[in-house]
């Protein structure tokens, strides 16, 4: 065909060679290592002269096939595939930073990466500074002579907020920073960081890319120069994907156009019911009106995600009896399932925190957050209000 066929066709169809047995669907490759024939090609695969496989730490057909349909995705030029998101997000960074090196880095990022970059890389001297997300003069004034990269993510969890992605890929390239953009609530189907000139995009596979549960996983994909020290790093310290959980993944973006158009419908709809609910007092959504980056949502999002938040008038208690009162909610710590999760995370996740703390991260007595799922969004909202009614007794 001499059309370039659209990403999501090639999530679809870009496949790893058939065997001589003709599958329709690519076969798992669970080996940890491939045979050579001759002395000569093993030596011309370790000189990297060839692309053949060599050992499943550096790559395997099924974690190829995975990469691949998240290059074309992302619109990346390459990628690198790992065991989980934080694997992701660890080697995104450590090849790239040294000692004395500064990273500038949105204050409301996944909890793990916080700790990575205020408790571990500090005592490697990679230091960071936190700042507020929509704050622009803040992230100006971050910048120092040894900054090296801007690390962010949007929307951020669980407070949704929505960070100008146009604006900082500016911010970022008048700095000469690396840009690497956590596109996890995301996805590449709602919004494209490369786009925006961004330089790396990691991802928690488990999420959405998944979407139904199941395994672990990581990617980081962006620039070539970039992703190729990435790789020589991860292949020497280990952090690579396994064939069986690359093989879910790989299917699992077949049907991630779908899931997520299902998934942030269900979203805009429940969240848009709710906020005329008596027990909230309001509803957080990327696509509410009402959501104060409405805007900058609307101009660099297809859609607002799958996750929303509210907060119940009754405060802390009203959140565990909301928790005990549902019927078929999942409760549990995960998100981007096909089967809808709440969360609540004052009294669960962020207990152990003082108030202070807890505010400080964005965290209300009151929180609830929501990952959408894809059951009918009829049945997930009437659990959610007869959850809400009894939350207030
Ligand atoms: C879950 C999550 C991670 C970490 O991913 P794991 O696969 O659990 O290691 C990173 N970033 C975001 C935004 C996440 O939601």
């Amino acid at each position: 065909m001499s059309k370039k066929l659209d990403p999501v066709t090639q999530a679809i169809r870009i496949q790893t060679p058939r065997s001589s047995q003709q599958e329709h669907s690519t076969p798992l490759y669970v080996t940890s290592s491939f045979t050579f024939d001759e002395a000569e090609t093993m030596r011309a695969a370790f000189a990297d002269e060839s692309d053949d496989n060599i050992y499943s730490r550096f790559s395997n057909p099924n974690v190829d096939e995975f990469v691949a349909k998240m290059c074309a995705l992302e619109g990346a030029e390459a990628g690198f595939a790992t065991s989980t998101g934080m694997a992701a997000i660890f080697s995104s960074m450590l090849p790239l930073l040294k000692q004395g090196d500064h990273v500038v880095c949105c204050s409301s990022v996944f909890g793990s990466t916080f700790t990575l970059v205020t408790k571990y890389l500090p005592r490697y001297g990679i230091t960071t500074t936190l700042v507020p997300a929509g704050d622009n003069t803040a992230w100006e004034a971050a910048v120092q002579p040894n900054t090296k990269m801007v690390y962010l993510e949007t929307p951020t969890n669980p407070q949704l907020e929505v960070i100008d992605l146009e604006w900082v890929g500016k911010f970022s390239k008048k700095h000469n920073l690396i840009l690497n953009v956590d596109n996890c609530f995301a996805t590449p189907l709602l919004q494209r960081p490369v786009d925006f000139g961004a330089d790396l995009v990691v991802h928690s596979a488990t999420k959405w890319i998944d979407g139904q549960g199941r395994v672990l996983g990581g990617i980081i994909v962006g620039r070539a120069d970039l992703i190729k020290e990435i790789y020589l790093f991860c292949r020497n310290t280990g952090p690579s994907l396994s064939p069986f959980n690359a093989w879910i993944l790989s299917k699992s973006l077949e049907t991630l156009d779908v899931r997520m158009e299902r998934h942030c419908a269900n979203a805009l709809k429940i969240a848009e019911a709710l906020q005329s609910n008596p027990h909230v007092s309001w509803v957080k959504y990327p696509f509410l009106p009402s959501h104060p980056q409405y805007d900058i949502a609307k101009k660099q999002m297809k859609a607002g995600g799958g996750v929303f938040c509210l907060e119940l008038k009754g405060g802390l208690e009203a959140g565990r009896k909301f928790l005990d009162a549902l019927e078929m909610l999942s409760v549990t710590a995960n998100l981007g399932d096909t089967r809808s999760i709440a969360s609540h995370p004052a009294s669960t996740t962020h207990s152990k925190l003082t108030d202070e703390q807890r505010l400080a991260v964005g965290i209300t007595p009151g929180l609830i957050r929501i990952s959408t799922g894809l059951e009918k969004a009829e049945d997930i909202l009437a659990d959610i209000e007869q959850a809400l009614e009894k939350s207030a007794h």
